[in-house]
This record gives C-alpha cells, sequence and structure tokens, in this order.
C-alpha cells in the first residue's frame, strides 16, 4: 500500500528580503520523514535550484510545497510564484545559472515539469532514491542538515 503526506505547510519566499535559501533547506529537512542521507541532499539541493530559478526569474511570492509517497520512498517538490515565463533547461556547458540548475534538477529528478496556474506557473520536480519505501531509506543514514554558508 502506498500513502502520501504532506502537502499542509508550505514554505513562503517573499520579494524585497535576501531570499532565506538556508531557512529552507533547514525547513525541508524538518518538515519531511526522515530520509537518508544521499536522499535528503538531493531534496534540498533541487528545492534550492527550484527556489532560486523562481526568485530570481519569476514574480511575487515563491510557495514552496511537498509531498512523499513512503512505498516506493519518493519526494514531490512544488515551486510556485506568478511569473508567466517558463524555465528553460540549457546545455551543462551554458554560463547562464538558470540553465545549470535546471540541468542539475534533471540530473536529480525522476522527472519534473512546469504546470500553468491561473496564475503564473509551478515548477515540480520528483525525486527518487530507490529505496523500496521510506523506512528502508531512513535506515541508510543519519539525515544532515545542509546549509552551507556563501562563500
Ligand atoms: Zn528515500
Amino acid at each position: 500500500m502506498s500513502s502520501e503526506s504532506g502537502a499542509s505547510s508550505a514554505f513562503t519566499i517573499e520579494r524585497g528580503t535576501p531570499p532565506p535559501f538556508g531557512a529552507l533547506r533547514r525547513w525541508i529537512a524538518r518538515v519531511l520523514p526522515p530520509l537518508g542521507a544521499n536522499h535528503l541532499w538531493a531534496v534540498q539541493l533541487v528545492v534550492t535550484e527550484l527556489a532560486t530559478n523562481a526568485y530570481e526569474h519569476g514574480a511575487g511570492p515563491v510557495r514552496v510545497t511537498w509531498s512523499v509517497t513512503d512505498r516506493p520512498c519518493s519526494v514531490l517538490l512544488e515551486v510556485q510564484d506568478d511569473g508567466e515565463d517558463r524555465p528553460v533547461a540549457g546545455p551543462p556547458a551554458s554560463v547562464r545559472p538558470r540553465g545549470r540548475g535546471l540541468v542539475l534538477v534533471g540530473d536529480l529528478s525522476r522527472e519534473w515539469g512546469v504546470r500553468p496556474e491561473e496564475r503564473g506557473k509551478t515548477v515540480w520536480a520528483r525525486i527518487d532514491c530507490g529505496a523500496p519505501m521510506i523506512d528502508a531509506c531512513s535506515a541508510r543514514a543519519e539525515p544532515i542538515i545542509m546549509d552551507p554558508e556563501p562563500c
């Protein structure tokens, strides 16, 4: 049996303040069920890339929501903003940070896409770890809290 949980909490990034990406990574680690370190690491990288894209190229508040499927272990991230333009992934050699970020998202996600909303869009990504169930994922290692300081 598979069950989903989540979507009840959201992380919102408002305009006009320094974007709190460190706080976003701590939030996602706190609200998700326990994951193995590698899975959590991938989720934190992807959520940072999606939120950065939405903040730098979108409009209005950036709203991050999530849900988890426990069998198999899988995390769905959704990042919504009011911007109308669609993100486009560039080649890895691209000098555009935006394109590079989405290539990373594509590498770490089983699938990702863009869904038009009544206002703006939602960019979503599903990150699997290959574990048959979430308990197996969480048993692999203690979750780590990734919070690198900008250098
Ligand atoms: Zn997992």
